[in-house]
């Protein structure tokens, strides 16, 4: 039985190369950052909060406090990286602001029943495979109304359309109906910490169901890749393997002033320095180019001459078409079809790197590999 949760299949989709460290070759990451460690510490707040109410003990704000500090140093170590222009103590003090805010807003916590907390389950997707249900509070009100809670403690407020498009907690949602068929509606709540602010959402049956086969699908994906490159993105400030991933590993060489690396650093400034003269002399050369054409035209002439070489200036016809079955049946009447089709090389290409294509047509292509070599700023 294959197991997914939502992580590996987020991790899959925004970079397969985090995936293949993380998941096939389970390499254990030393890197901490600071946002997920404040995030555990305030569920771990507040998995307490709701823990202790269960045997009739309301904490009072303070007392909470005084367990996230507690959680706070005992999991601290010097080697969390705090990738921002703020201090460790920031980030502490925005995790007291959050579970204060909270513990205002929702004071005294009885408006729900809470039914589990940190709930641990898998829900079958087929006979093969399960998926890893983790809630972080799971509640109910007294008309049979079930609400999967989750806290967030990131810094950007979502919109109602993510939400309603979100797939992690509309999962959950499938396996909350599964184990509770009393339940009248699952609601899907986010509480957004930062802005002490509640979003709600919910699915149909028919949402879930549309749910429940693109996951199988990409679950599909996932066993058919064997091709996993790197993919960057502003996420990959905050990924555990930056440290040696391929495409991060150079930056981190140079911090360290390794040699070979500074060997590498002289390369890409001399490359790069060519590139931005070559983009500059582009732009001339095209502003060079509507000169000539106005000279030609002007002089009602094809040919320029310069000392040793001639500019010749003839027109062209640029086209575009209907990218439309019914143009292409057109072509094909005309006959004409064959003589203008091409075959789009670079999405052949692609599709072989994707490893997408099958045998027979791979067996009749012959491949040449080669690199390409882009110049980029520095945080891409
Ligand atoms: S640092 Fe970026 S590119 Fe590298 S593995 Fe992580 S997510 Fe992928």
């Amino acid at each position: 039985m294959t197991k997914y949760s939502h992580s590996k299949l987020g991790t899959f989709l925004q970079c397969k190369y985090k995936y293949k460290l993380q998941y096939i070759d389970k390499i254990k990451a030393d890197l901490e950052t600071i946002e997920p460690f404040m995030g555990k510490r305030v569920h771990e707040t507040l998995e307490k909060l709701y823990k202790d109410l269960k045997f009739q003990k309301v904490n009072s704000k303070e007392e909470l406090l005084v367990f996230f500090n507690i959680a706070w140093n005992k999991n601290w170590h010097e080697d969390i990286v705090i990738n921002k222009e703020y201090t460790a103590e920031n980030y502490r003090e925005m995790g007291k602001k959050f579970i204060s805010d909270y513990y205002d807003h929702y004071k005294p916590f009885n408006h729900l029943t809470t039914l589990g907390l940190e709930t641990q389950d898998f829900l079958p997707l087929d006979e093969n495979t399960q998926f890893h249900v983790r809630i972080d509070r799971l509640a109910c009100d007294k008309e049979g109304n079930y609400y999967v809670c989750d806290y967030k403690t990131n810094s950007s407020l979502k919109v109602q359309e993510d939400l309603d498009e979100d797939k992690q907690l509309a999962m959950y949602s499938l396996w909350v109906k599964q184990k509770y068929p009393d339940a009248k509606s699952v609601k899907l709540v986010w509480y957004f910490l930062a802005f002490d602010k509640e979003m709600i959402s919910e699915r149909s049956a028919e949402q879930l169901l549309k749910l429940k086969r693109e996951t199988l699908h990409i679950i599909k994906e996932i066993e058919a890749c064997n091709n996993f490159p790197t993919t960057t993105s502003p996420l990959c400030h905050y990924c555990v393997y930056k440290p040696i991933c391929p495409a991060w590993r150079h930056e981190f060489a140079l911090e360290e002033q390794q040699e070979e690396a500074l060997d590498g650093k002289e390369l890409a400034d001399t490359y790069a320095q060519l590139d931005t003269e070559e983009k500059r002399i582009s732009k001339e050369k095209e502003e060079l180019k509507e000169k000539l054409i106005s000279f030609a035209q002007k002089e009602n002439i094809t040919a320029i001459f310069g000392t040793d070489k001639k500019i010749s200036i003839t027109p062209f016809v640029s086209i575009s078409y209907p990218k439309t079955e019914e143009f292409i049946n057109l072509l094909k009447e005309k006959g004409v079809y064959e003589d203008v089709a091409t075959i789009n090389t670079q999405k052949l290409s692609s599709k072989v790197r994707k490893n997408e294509l099958p045998e027979e047509v791979i067996s009749q292509l012959s491949t040449e590999h080669g690199w390409s070599v882009r110049v980029g700023k520095r945080r891409d």
